[in-house]
Parts: C-alpha cells; sequence; structure tokens
C-alpha cells in the first residue's frame, strides 16, 4: 500500500502532468464524494417526514434524481477513465464532459436552497478550485457561464415574482432567529465537510507550489549538464564573498580552468564525448573543493571557475594542481579508443576584496597560460593602483 507521503507526490506529480485521463478520474472520485454529502442528506430528508416537511417533496425527488444521474455519469467516467489510465488517449471533450454537470448541479443545489442562505456556494467553490487545481481555465468556462445564467436568471425571476427563492423549500432556511433543528444537521454537514475539503485543496496546493517553487530555484541556479552551480550563482556568491571580505579581511582566491583544445574533442569524438568530458570535469572539482565553503561553477561552455573563501594564493595553487592533475589522469574512452584531456588555469588571490578585480586577473592568467603553451597554471595576487603584478607560473609537465 502507498504511504501518505508518495500519494501525495503522486498527486503533485499529477497536478503538474495534468493527463485529462487521470484528471478526470481524480476530479470524479472528488465530485463524487461531494455530491454523495448531498444525496444522503435528501435521502434522509426524503425518508424522515419531520425533515420532509421543510421541502417540497416533488421538487426534493426531482433533485435527488438529477443529483443521482450525474453521479451515475460521473462514474461512468471514472469507469472509462481508470480503464484508460495507463494508455495516452486525447480526450478533449472528456474533461467539459466531467466538469461541467457537476457544476451545474452544484449551481442548481445553490439556487434551489436559496443562495444567500446555506454553505453550498462552499461547496461549488471546492468543485470550481478542484477543476482549476486538475485543469485549463476552458475547461471550467462553460459550467460557470452556465452557472453564471442559471444565478441571474433566478434573481430575475424572483423579482419579476415568476420564482420564489429558495425553490425546493417550504419556506427559507433562515429568516431571523434560530436554524431550524434539521437546517442545524444539515449545515454543519455540508460546511464541515467542504471546509475540510477545500482546506486540504488550499494546502496541499500551497505545499505544491512551494516545492514546485524550490525545484525551480534549484533549476535556475544549477548547471544543468554539470549538475555544477552557473555563472549566475558564481557572480551571486563572488558578491557574497566579497561583502564578508569588508568585515573579515581574510583574501579569498578564484580559480578559472579552461579545457586545452576542446572543440577539438567534439570535432574528433562528437558532441556527446565533449560533453562526457565537461561532466567529468565538473566530478573532479566538486571533489577536489570544499562542500558548502567553495563554490565550483561551470561558467561558460569549457570554462569552469571556483571560488575559495579565505584561500590564499599558494593554498589555491595547490587546489589548481590536484584540478590539473585529476583532469590529466582522466581517461576518456569513445568508439572503442582512449583519450585524455588537459585544462589551462588562471588563478587570483584579492587582498582587498573586489571580485571583479579577482575575476579579471585570473581570466588574464589564464589567458597567459593558454598562451605559454597551455595545460599550466598562472596565479598572481590582485595589486593595490600603481603595483606590479607578481606572476607565478607553474607548469606541470
Ligand atoms: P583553447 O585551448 O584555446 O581553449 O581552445 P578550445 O577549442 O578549447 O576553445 P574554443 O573556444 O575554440 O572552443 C570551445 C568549444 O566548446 C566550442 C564549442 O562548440 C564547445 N562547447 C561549448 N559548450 C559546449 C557544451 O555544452 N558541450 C559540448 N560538447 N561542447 C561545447
Ligand atoms: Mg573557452
Ligand atoms: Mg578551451
Amino acid at each position: 500500500m502507498r504511504s501518505l507521503g508518495s500519494v501525495k507526490t503522486w498527486l503533485a506529480e499529477q497536478l503538474l502532468d495534468r493527463r485529462p485521463v487521470i484528471s478526470c478520474l481524480l476530479f470524479s472520485a472528488g465530485a463524487i464524494s461531494l455530491l454523495m454529502v448531498f444525496v444522503g442528506l435528501q435521502t434522509y430528508a426524503l425518508l424522515d417526514p419531520r425533515a420532509l416537511t421543510f421541502y417540497h417533496p416533488t421538487a426534493l425527488v426531482a433533485g435527488q434524481a438529477f443529483l443521482v444521474a450525474v453521479i451515475l455519469g460521473l462514474g461512468l467516467v471514472a469507469h472509462y477513465c481508470w480503464g484508460k489510465r495507463k494508455t495516452e488517449v486525447a480526450c478533449n471533450w472528456l474533461p467539459v464532459l466531467t466538469v461541467t454537470p457537476t457544476l451545474v448541479v452544484l449551481m442548481g443545489l445553490a439556487v434551489a436552497h436559496g443562495l444567500k442562505d446555506t454553505p453550498i456556494s462552499l461547496a461549488v467553490l471546492t468543485a470550481i478550485m478542484l477543476g482549476r487545481a486538475l485543469f485549463d481555465f476552458r475547461v471550467l468556462a462553460p459550467s460557470l457561464m452556465i452557472g453564471a445564467g442559471m444565478v441571474l436568471a433566478h434573481e430575475v425571476l424572483v423579482r419579476l415574482g415568476m420564482m420564489s427563492y429558495a425553490p425546493l423549500l417550504i419556506k427559507p432556511v433562515f429568516s431571523g432567529g434560530e436554524l431550524a433543528w434539521w437546517w442545524q444537521i444539515w449545515c454543519r454537514v455540508v460546511l464541515d465537510f467542504c471546509l475540510v475539503s477545500f482546506l486540504g485543496m488550499v494546502l496541499f496546493l500551497f505545499a505544491t507550489l512551494g516545492q514546485r517553487r524550490r525545484e525551480l530555484e534549484t533549476l535556475v541556479r544549477t548547471d544543468m549538464l554539470t549538475g555544477l552551480a552557473n555563472r549566475r550563482t558564481f557572480m551571486t556568491q563572488l558578491e557574497i564573498e566579497s561583502h564578508r571580505h569588508a568585515r573579515s579581511k581574510r583574501p579569498f582566491s578564484l580559480v578559472m580552468c579552461d579545457v586545452d583544445h576542446f572543440k577539438k574533442i567534439n570535432d574528433t569524438w562528437g558532441h556527446p564525448a565533449g560533453d562526457a568530458v565537461l561532466v567529468a570535469l565538473g566530478r573532479i572539482l566538486k571533489s577536489t573543493t570544499r562542500e558548502q565553503i567553495d563554490t565550483a561553477a561551470r561558467i561558460g561552455g569549457e570554462e569552469f571557475a571556483v571560488l575559495l573563501p579565505e584561500t590564499g594564493l599558494e593554498q589555491a595553487q595547490r587546489v589548481a594542481q590536484l584540478m590539473s592533475s585529476g583532469v590529466r589522469a582522466q581517461v576518456f574512452s569513445f568508439d572503442g579508443q582512449q583519450f585524455s584531456v588537459t585544462q589551462s588555469v588562471g588563478v587570483a588571490q584579492t587582498n582587498d576584496g573586489d571580485g571583479d578585480a579577482a575575476m579579471r586577473l585570473a581570466d588574464d592568467n589564464l589567458y597567459i597560460a593558454k598562451r605559454q603553451g597551455r595545460d599550466r597554471i598562472v596565479a598572481s595576487i590582485v595589486q593595490a593602483a600603481g603595483q606590479a603584478d607578481s606572476q607565478v607560473a607553474c607548469s606541470l609537465k
């Protein structure tokens, strides 16, 4: 048996997928239980002569027949959908056919009981909410138009004296003073059922929305191919680190890596091979940096950057060496042949917390490493204005 948590996850997935068959199945299940509350109450009223005195008996029987017919229709829809639940049938007509009778019968009940005096409007809202959660607005539109027409026609006919207010009832539910015993029970049952369903749905929708928002936030922050942070997250972290430096005054370093002759890898082994190299590089960068402290990011096609908070140049160089030797040691196999790659690295340490200057210097150093023959690390400290850079070049060959 599914646990409550997995049912919740499944429901959330269905809300997102919106497969018509499953949505119709879920809507039918919800609507049948909601309508059964009214069938139960009306059956009781038909059986208990004391409760029956509140109703026009023929109107009650007609209303009951209408309700039962809609429930049977929904039962047929549910049966059909259950049979098709694993198939991909395109049934554009089915959602409208499921939602419209439900909402129309509920609005009819609301009008019949007197629009302003009973909690049926909450039942209507519950059904609309369920319908909107499972379907597009287009599906709801016909029933909302019919419902609005019914309400309007009822108002006009009542004002013209051609129809009585609350036509199902002998006398209105509430006309000052205490509610009669039957209406106390009736209101309690309908109100409690609708409130619980409505609240359950609202809480569920908000929980689902919250989860989706968190997933979207992760997507926005992450590079899809490597799972590392993306450029935007990296720049945000760099800014945060610059602000932190203003208080701590501790230096931080940046490492920028670029795969050597990556275009050749794509050209020789194909784009998927290039992607596999990038994924492996991402893994190496992740494994050589401190979790929760450093930020390793893919900031361009085959360019990576790592932010090392509270780290001096020497330590940053060591990290860069670990990365480069990890990259060089990685052997890739494609089409039965093996190859490996190298990367050029620019490292920069900042003392004044200027993240942009550190980025520029790391980039310049990377460019120098490329010019000097690739597969090497060039590192230096961001100098105050007027002071000359002193670069440290590390060839790893
Ligand atoms: P250098 O040693 O000077 O860095 O040369 P390079 O070939 O590595 O650099 P260049 O900028 O000439 O080429 C980078 C290539 O990276 C070009 C582009 O097609 C490829 N690339 C960019 N993003 C992706 C990606 O997501 N997947 C794959 N497979 N290739 C990518
Ligand atoms: Mg590049
Ligand atoms: Mg490159």
